[in-house]
């Protein structure tokens, strides 16, 4: 792929750091500033959301009958690079439109596409994932929520922990069992859950991080035959192409990129010896390889099911990095060189990475979980080392 920037790109870049300039977008980021000095664990990000998809940016990669501006999805992710620049926080988004919504386009039907996803790209509707249970992370395929048939549709069941966001998002995307099968990969199913419904409890589990995980109790809610994905009990095999969307990396690059350049940005030509330059370069290019593993990923995004390797790969090394780089940030600014030179608002977002650190390598599979899933493709003969000539990559 080319790595360079098409002129499309930079014509976007540019049109977003217009649009954070505009009024709209102005005071909902300065209304974020505030809730963030005022010490709010999660302040609400909606408005600015909104604010950001009145120009059809929330979710640029979608066709213009969903809301979005149809563009590559490597266009869309320099406006979502742009857009974390201009201090857009993007949890939300990610889960919603990255995750859910790109998911939704793929393997949703028509009804379900129409449905959800302009209501998605316009910040009027917000999704979450609810596969993790209590005992039942990596091993994904042991979950024990259920649906059972009631009707003209399904009640579900259970207990889904760790998820994120999920007090401000209106559906959860949840994976549980419908069935039994010769092995445990079968009889699993998805479907899109209205989180207002009654029987839903949603309540914070304790972080160290700034985002609060979430618990959700599903006692016997009803959702329509029409919100299940795909066909009743094979939803295994597309919730691993769900996992593949998320982990294109370009979350964990985003954040390393912030956590290098806030680190850098409190060093002087005084404060910097030899041994931090080296060390100031080793981590540089891990965060470009970081970024241009994403990219990478991205651009396959659109032309079938991703790859599950090359995400694993990129999942690995981002979060892998990402997290290196918040605790190198911490050695350098905590205890080597001191806070000289760094601002307080640059100290505040390298405090907050510090925290998150430990996360980003369990969140959306853990990194042993995707060296696993690298070494067992090793028997395939399409990648380099593997069975066969490994010419094709
Ligand atoms: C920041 C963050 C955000 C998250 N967001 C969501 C979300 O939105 N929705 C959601 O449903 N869940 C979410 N999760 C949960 C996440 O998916 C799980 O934490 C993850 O799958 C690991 O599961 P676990 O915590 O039960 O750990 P376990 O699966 O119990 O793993 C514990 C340790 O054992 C290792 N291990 C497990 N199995 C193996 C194996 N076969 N071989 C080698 N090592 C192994 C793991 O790598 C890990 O180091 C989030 C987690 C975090 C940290």
């Amino acid at each position: 792929m080319n790595f360079g920037e098409s002129d499309a790109e930079r014509g976007l870049r540019a049109e977003v750091r217009e649009v954070l300039r505009t009024p709209p977008v102005r005071g909902a980021l300065d209304e974020l500033a505030r809730a963030m000095a005022a010490g709010e664990r999660e302040p609400d990000v909606r408005p600015l959301y909104r604010a950001i998809a009145a120009h059809r940016l929330f979710a640029a990669s979608w066709p213009e009958e969903y809301g979005g501006r149809g563009v590559s999805h490597l266009e869309a992710a320099a406006v979502i690079e742009e857009l974390v620049r201009g201090g857009m926080p993007d949890m939300l988004q990610v889960l919603s439109v990255q995750i859910v919504g790109l998911f939704l386009l793929e393997a949703g039907s028509p009804a379900q596409k129409a449905r959800y996803l302009p209501a998605l790209a316009s910040g009027e509707m917000f999704a979450t994932v609810l596969y993790t249970e209590p005992e039942v992370g990596s091993d994904l395929a042991s979950l024990r929520a259920t649906a059972v048939r009631d009707g003209e549709g399904y009640r579900l069941s259970g207990t889904k922990v760790f998820g994120l966001k999920s007090g401000m998002s209106d559906i959860g995307l949840c994976a549980v069992r419908t069935g039994t099968g010769t092995t445990k990969y079968e009889g699993i199913s998805l479907f899109l859950v209205d989180l207002h419904a009654d029987g839903v409890t949603r309540g914070n589990i304790a972080s160290l991080a700034d985002e609060q995980y979430d618990r959700v109790e599903l006692d016997g809610v009803w959702v329509g035959a029409d919100t299940l994905l795909g066909a009743e009990g094979e939803g295994w095999s597309l919730l691993t192409r769900c996992l593949a969307i998320e982990r294109t990396g370009l979350d964990y690059s985003l954040k390393a990129a912030r956590w290098y350049d806030a680190t850098l940005s409190g060093l002087t030509a005084g404060t910097a010896d030899d041994a931090l330059l080296e060390e100031a370069g080793r981590y540089g290019a891990a965060v470009d390889a970081a970024r241009l593993l994403a990219w990478n990923s991205i651009s396959q995004l659109g032309r079938g099911p991703l790859d599950p390797t090359s995400a694993a790969i990129a999942k690995y090394h981002t979060s892998e990095t990402a997290q290196q780089v918040a605790y190198w940030a911490a050695l350098v600014h905590g205890h080597g060189y001191g806070l000289r030179g760094l601002a307080p608002g640059k100290a505040a977002v390298l405090e907050a990475g510090y925290r998150e650190g430990p996360g980003l390598t369990l969140s959306a599979g853990t990194s042993e979980m995707m060296l696993e899933l690298v070494a067992s493709s090793f028997d395939r003969p399409d990648v380099i080392g593997g069975a066969g000539d490994g010419s094709r990559v």
